[in-house]
């Protein structure tokens, strides 16, 4: 069949990059000279071993993760930790603060809930979810366990980095921005994120953590939910998402290649510009309503003002080759996820899209 990739503009799992999915390719049947493919050898075989080792060692030297935070590869997604964080960082009568600012926040404290004392600190639940509350009036509890944020909102695409002068350590759903701008991990006691947008497929998560807070035993916890176990096994406590593994690997090699975080952070950052810019000067035609302050670079929500070409929006954009551009449905519309994969190009084709998309229905 002829090739037809297409520009994928679908909000996770998103596009990754082609020379990682090349190689990929390449080494699908043998995998540096092991005989077999990297997902049919023991995840203990030392060639494994080293692959994980160095995935980790380029994870810490893209990120300058400090020493004190292990990197662990863990299955379950965003959503296990949702429930495994409050479980293994609060005990059950324990106040657990939570900033809502879209979608994927509320979910997590609605899981937390039933662990611990969690508490709303702040909510931009009454603006819909377009803005961030100032940090100055969040409601902080004394002695919290921990402050759970959501640095970008991949639904609602809202995106914030500001946090309080807290002694809580800041536990941050990091799933659709990681990788895409420099982040001081130092602020954070735990970053955790689905592979699956900017890091590889799904079925594996990557989380950073603070030592010290592997030290907590709130509660009796079994073996394979304690963040410790994995920690003290090296993420292999049982057999891990291998393949995975090797993706992000390669991933990581790429995002070295591409100039590592400060040139991906300049590049997304000028992709999101030209595309709010694009909606922003449509004269209403396509309309952003998140508070510019905290436009997310890496989701971009719109609404056509006339829903009913939605649907021949959304056809034409396929016919061109540009996918995965529905919106959520809590918010409608349409959405261009525009992960580290899509590049700059990709966008201008979306951006000319939409020009003549409203040439032609305006
Ligand atoms: N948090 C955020 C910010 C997300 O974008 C997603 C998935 N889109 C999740 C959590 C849930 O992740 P998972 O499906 O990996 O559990």
């Amino acid at each position: 069949a002829p090739m037809s990739r297409a520009y994928n503009f679908s909000a996770g799992p998103g596009a990754l990059p082609e020379p990682v999915l090349r190689q990929a390719q390449e080494e699908m049947l043998e995998w540096r000279g092991a005989r077999a493919s990297v997902m049919e050898i023991s995840h203990r075989d030392k060639a494994f071993i080293e692959l994980a080792e160095t995935a980790e060692a380029s994870l810490r030297d893209i990120m300058a993760i400090p020493a004190n935070y292990k990197v662990l590869f863990l299955q379950g997604g965003a959503t296990a930790q949702f429930a495994l964080l409050p479980m293994n960082l609060a005990a059950p009568d324990q106040a657990a603060d939570y900033v809502i600012t879209g979608a994927w926040g509320e979910k997590a404290f609605k899981e937390a809930k039933t662990l611990c004392s969690a508490r709303t600190a702040a909510s931009s639940a009454d603006s819909n979810f377009t803005t961030v509350p100032e940090v100055s009036t969040w409601a902080l509890s004394d002695n919290a366990a921990y402050l759970h944020v959501t640095p970008n909102e991949t639904i609602h695409g809202v995106e914030f980095y500001d946090l309080p002068e807290s002694s809580a350590p800041v536990l941050a759903d990091v799933s659709s921005t990681i990788l895409s701008r420099p982040l001081d991990v130092s602020r954070y006691g735990v970053l955790y994120a689905g592979a699956q947008k900017n890091i590889g497929p799904s079925g594996i998560t990557v989380m950073i953590v603070r030592d010290d807070l592997l030290e907590r035993k709130p509660r009796p916890m079994p073996q394979i939910l304690n963040y410790k176990a994995h920690a003290d096994n090296g993420s292999m406590l049982n057999t891990p998402p291998t393949f995975g593994w090797y993706v992000a690997a390669l991933v990581f090699d790429w995002v070295k290649s591409e100039g590592g975080l400060k040139a991906l952070g300049e590049r997304n950052e000028r992709k999101a510009q030209a595309l709010y810019a694009a909606i922003d000067g449509s004269g209403g035609f396509y309309t952003n309503k998140v508070d510019p302050r905290y436009r997310s670079w890496m989701n971009v929500p719109f609404i056509l003002a006339n829903p009913e070409l939605d649907g021949a929006f959304l056809k034409g954009a396929e016919a061109q080759g540009l996918l995965g551009l529905k919106g959520h449905r809590a918010v409608g519309g349409m959405r261009a996820s525009i992960y580290n994969a899509i590049s700059e190009e990709a966008v201008g084709v979306l951006i000319d899209y939409m020009r003549e998309f409203q040439r032609s229905h305006g």
